[in-house]
């Protein structure tokens, strides 16, 4: 009968006789702090508003090099997300980056809106293509037919600093990966000076990807898209329609903790610093967090990532 290792030798011989693994080595203590990003959506009611605020005070001590606000595509948010970005501007110190999304508008629409985020001393934009909802035409003969081309244009209006996205597993409607990464090219060539990624869980595949973009000539930072996540049955569902994949080992992770929030938030951490101290490791210096409006995930990576806040008391 085959027995378990386990009843055929004594523990310890057991604990010595499997392979060995080096831990995450620690970083350099006497290089620079990696520089951070931040990224919230805009708050649909009061409620929401005040738990933003806080989110973005208590974010903002750890001086991150931009925070960046999403915007609906075809224009759902526009007021919302231009109301945020601008408080951000007047009200702290931080330097914001406003979404924008080009399906569903004219060139002159988004143009407009472009137009008047630089007069409102916005500098940063991060340029998507974005989605319309299920059912709704797609990007009119009139528009900006791709993020690419909305690079193009936003570089005509002003001298903006450009994000774009980027997708280390490929983005679910693109015709193939090399397509997908033509596309990243050509949305830096045309001025942008950053990728963001989506989010992802499988560490390796971003690096494969990292070594693809350097093979296709790309030399911009593709900043990590980090994403904390609590609710592994809400971000299975999510991944799912954005392709990122979502391993076996993850839902393994959060196994039985459906009624137990706290201890989900504390696998939770673990899993993302585990995440970040490797691409650390793997010398990746820069990185972007989907904070979904709550600090306190972030805040804790972050720490973990060295980086300590500047001030105390932020900026009236
Ligand atoms: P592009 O760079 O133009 O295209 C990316 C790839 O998708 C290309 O390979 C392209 O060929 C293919 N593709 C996209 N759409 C189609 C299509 N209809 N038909 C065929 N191929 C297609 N969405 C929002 O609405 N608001 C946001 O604020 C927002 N922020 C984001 C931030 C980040 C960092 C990322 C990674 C994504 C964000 N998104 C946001 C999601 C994004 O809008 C969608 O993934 C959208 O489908 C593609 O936008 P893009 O700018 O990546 O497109």
């Amino acid at each position: 009968m085959n027995l378990p290792l386990s009843e055929r030798m004594p523990v310890l011989e057991r604990w010595v006789s499997g392979p060995r693994f080096g831990a995450i080595p620690l970083p350099d203590h006497s290089a620079p702090a990696p520089a951070l990003s931040f990224e919230f959506f805009p708050p649909k009611t009061e409620a929401l508003e005040t738990q933003l605020w806080a989110c973005i005070r208590r974010l903002e001590t750890l001086q991150p090099r931009f925070v960046s606000v999403t915007y609906g595509a075809g224009g759902s948010t526009q007021a919302r997300t231009h109301a945020t970005v601008i408080r951000l501007v007047e009200e702290t110190a931080l330097t914001p980056a406003a979404h924008l999304t080009c399906v569903g508008a004219t060139r002159a629409e988004v143009d407009e809106v472009a137009a008047r985020y630089w007069a409102g001393g916005v500098r940063h934009i991060v340029a998507l293509r974005g989605d319309l909802p299920e059912g709704q035409s797609d990007v009119g003969a009139d528009g900006y037919q791709s993020a690419a081309e909305l690079v193009e244009g936003l570089k005509k209006i002003a001298d903006f600093e450009i994000s774009v996205s980027a997708y280390p597993e490929v983005h679910p409607r693109a015709a193939s990966a090399e397509a997908d990464l033509d596309n990243l090219k050509r949305k830096l060539d045309a001025g942008a000076t950053r990728a963001i990624t989506q989010y992802f869980f499988d560490s390796t595949v971003y690096l494969r990807f990292l070594d693809r973009c350097l093979a296709a000539g790309i030399t911009a930072p593709i900043v990590p898209g980090i994403m904390p996540v609590t609710n592994f049955t809400q971000a299975a569902r999510f991944s799912a329609m954005c392709g990122t994949s979502v391993p076996d080992w993850m839902g393994v992770m959060f196994e039985g903790l459906d009624a137990d929030p706290e201890t989900r938030r504390m696998v939770s951490v673990v899993m993302a610093a585990e995440q970040v101290r490797l691409l650390q490791a793997n010398g990746v210096d820069e990185f972007h967090f989907y904070t979904l409006n709550r600090p306190d995930l972030t805040y804790a990576i972050a720490h973990v990532l060295g980086v300590r806040p500047k001030a105390e008391q932020p900026t009236a």
